[in-house]
Order: structure tokens, then sequence, then C-alpha cells
């Protein structure tokens, strides 16, 4: 129900767990990190309110300067440990808002690359559909965007990917979604609140927009896939 990315120079958990702590307001049933440290991709996930995704930080920390982090409220399978987000399959890992609608038809699909589904959730689809693309050689830029093309449905969505620790890729499509520029750092999130404390240069993307962030760059494309330049605005929400 809530998204945040952070390509930063400090550790990204405290801050991706504050960033998810201001979109306590949506709702949510569990909670989730991923980082990458040393060119590892790692993450933690909590049933509950975030204070449990805290905890087990505490006990089982996770470093990095970039990551991603999510609140669940789930659409498809309980709200359990292994459904929370984000979704992990070899390479890439997926947060994700809204429902992929086409998530049955991806499935059996992939099935038959011999691709093994852990979760209940339509996100989880998104990640293997990524990673198959990731081994058939692939970028990850390219395999984010091959798995894009085929989604249906409402979503926003985020991909960090093993290896790229100046990388995320982002996309909004009927699930709001903005971008926080800050000083050779860049922020993703569901909405503006979320990046207050970091930035209050924003930029929204459009529907249909897809974004490829590093800490120094944006690139945006439209729904045409066409490259575009979205409005920096500044502006104002108490931190
Ligand atoms: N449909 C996804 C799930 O059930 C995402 C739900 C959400 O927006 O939090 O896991």
């Amino acid at each position: 129900c809530g998204i945040v990315g952070i390509l930063g120079h400090h550790e990204a958990a405290p801050i991706l767990v504050e960033a998810l702590k201001r979109l306590e307001y949506r709702g949510y049933d569990s909670a989730g990190i991923a980082t990458v440290s040393g060119g590892k991709l790692d993450r933690r996930r909590a049933v509950g309110k975030l204070v449990n995704l805290s905890d087990l930080l505490v006990h089982e920390p996770l470093s990095g300067k970039s990551g991603i982090g999510h609140t669940r409220w789930a659409t498809h399978g309980a709200p359990t440990v292994s459904n929370a987000h984000p979704h992990r399959a070899g390479s890439v890992a997926v947060v994700h808002n809204g429902i992929i609608e086409n998530y049955r038809s991806i499935r059996a699909e992939l099935s038959k690359y011999g691709l093994e589904f852990q979760t209940e959730t339509d996100t989880e689809t998104v990640a293997l559909m990524t990673e198959r693309y990731l081994r058939d050689g692939l970028s990850p830029v390219a395999a984010a965007n091959k798995t894009l093309d085929q989604l249906e449905g409402a979503f926003a969505l985020a991909f960090l990917f093993d290896g790229e620790e100046d990388l995320i890729v982002a996309a909004r499509k009927g699930s709001p979604l903005a971008i926080g520029h800050g000083d050779g750092e860049m922020f993703v999130g569901s909405d503006a609140i979320a990046l207050a404390p970091m930035t209050d240069r924003i930029t929204y993307l459009d529907e249909g927009d897809r974004a490829v962030l590093s800490r120094t760059s944006l690139e945006i494309r439209d729904a045409s896939g066409a490259v575009t330049n979205r409005a920096i605005k500044t502006i104002q929400i108490d931190a």
C-alpha cells in the first residue's frame, strides 16, 4: 500500500523505515525492506506494525545505502511474512502497490520455464518474470521494461537489483508515484509526504510513466516510450 526507494549517502534501512512510517496513514498489514550492500541484495520482512520490522532489523541488521521498502495491504494472499514485499526472485527485488490483473496467465507461462512460486501474491510474478529475462541476458533496465510491457492492472512498482547499487527502476500505472531529488541522492515514494524528511524537490510521475533512477540522474519515459521531461516542484510539507 506504500512504496519507498532510496539511492542515498547514508545507511538506507532506518531511513526506509522512517519513510514507511509516514505512509502508515494509508493502512497496512505487513512491511519489508530490501537493500544492496557490497553488491549483495538482501531483505527483511515482518507482519504487523512497523515496530516489528524495526525489532527484526535490530537482531538482523541490513546494511547498504540503496534500498526499497513497502507497507502491504494484502489483496492476493494472506498477510504472512512470505507474502510480504519486497518479493525476490534471484537477482531482483520488487515492491508493488495495486493489483496485477493478468498474474494468473503470467504464472502459467512462467511455470512452463520451471520457475517456482513461493508466495500466493500477484506481485511475485513480476519478480519471477524479470529474473527470467535477466537470466536470458537482458540488462536490469531492459528486463524490467520487458516485464512492465506485459503487466495489466493498476500498480506502482519499484525494482532493485543484485550487483546494482546505483539503480532503481520505477513505474506508475494507476497508482501514484513521486520522485524526490536530493543532493547527489535520488528517492521514490508513493507520495511526497514519505519523502519530506529527505527532500522537498519532487517530480510527480504521470500515468504510464517509467523512471530509471541513479543518484545523479533521472530518466523518465512516458506511456509511449518517449523520453520526457517532467517538472521538479518545490513542495511544502512539514518534515
Ligand atoms: N497486490 C499486492 C499484494 O497483495 C500489493 C498490495 C498492496 O498494494 O499493498 O501483495
